[in-house]
């Protein structure tokens, strides 16, 4: 009965989120609300928004964004929101969450972010890979996307935000230069994470990601042999982990190799940041 009680507590809220919503739907402070799903959007949306706008993240930081479920405070928030912008790629938390989302607040604009990405499949695997953010080119996209709906929802600030959107692109596309040219001498290219966030980042910069969670789930026991036998045949020395995951057997690996476990978030709100932060270690560990 965890469901009903779960749909039953849903509901409540989804009152209160009604009843609060009448008093107004601008931010006391008359910034525009908008509301994103992972850290990384925080970003997008602030560069692009400047002091125009209020950022609440549904995911927060260090929260697995394939079982989150909103809090009443962030309802609360979401019934005065001008505009959601949703990742829109098939991630876990929007499956199971965006409609009703929208059912809290009908007049809120909701972007599509992924509008005009390119979706990729999971290496070796029927589905879709909806960790597109992960590569410098699609956050142009996204940002872009993002662009538009401010304009819709707050025409007035058109210019301020164009002006945004130029200087912040012009960042990401250096971004995506300094990373090339960072992994340009590497001449391993191929590194292991346990949750595999990674694969956008790896086709962009020609790099092999070699997951350690299978289906979601810890690898079988010989799994776990077969990648400790992989990781030494490739001479890896370093395994990733996400923030997000329980990095157990990631330890296994690391230690049965004599290596170490590194833990990169790839839903870190600093993007730029931490996508640098990402070229770094794995130049260093593919060394
Ligand atoms: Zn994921």
């Amino acid at each position: 009965m965890v469901r009903g009680a779960a749909l039953k507590c849903f509901l409540l809220l989804v009152l209160t989120a009604f009843i609060l919503s009448c008093g107004g739907r601008e931010a006391a402070d008359g910034k525009i609300e908008v509301v994103v799903t992972i850290p990384p959007q925080a970003e997008f949306v602030e560069r692009v928004g400047g002091e125009r706008v209020a950022v609440t993240v549904m995911v927060p930081p260090g929260a697995n964004l394939h079982t989150y479920e909103p809090t009443p405070s962030q309802l609360t928030t979401l019934a005065r929101a001008e505009m959601y912008a949703k990742v829109g790629s098939g991630i876990e938390f929007e499956l199971a969450w965006m409609d009703k989302l929208t059912a809290v607040n009908a007049e809120m604009l909701v972007v599509d972010c992924s509008r005009g990405v390119e979706m990729e499949e999971v290496a070796g695997k029927q589905a879709l890979d909806p960790h597109i953010w992960m590569s410098p080119r699609n956050a142009k996209i996204m940002v872009q996307n993002i662009y538009q709906g401010l304009v819709r929802v707050d025409p007035d600030g058109r210019e301020y935000y164009r002006q945004n959107l130029a200087r912040y692109l012009g960042e990401l596309s250096q971004l995506d230069q300094e990373i090339r040219d960072r992994l340009s001498g590497v001449t391993s290219r191929r590194f292991m994470v346990y949750h595999p966030a990674f694969g956008y980042f790896a086709r962009e910069y020609n790099l092999t990601m070699l997951p350690i969670e299978a289906e979601g789930k810890e690898p079988t026991a010989a799994g776990l042999a077969r990648l400790i036998e992989q990781a030494k045949e490739e001479g890896i020395k370093v395994i990733f982990a996400e923030p997000q995951f329980n990095p157990q057997s990631a330890q296994v690996i690391a230690e049965a190799i004599g290596g170490r476990v590194v833990l990169v978030d790839p839903l870190a709100r600093d993007y730029v940041a931490s996508l640098r932060r990402l070229a770094e270690e794995l130049a260093q560990a593919m060394k």
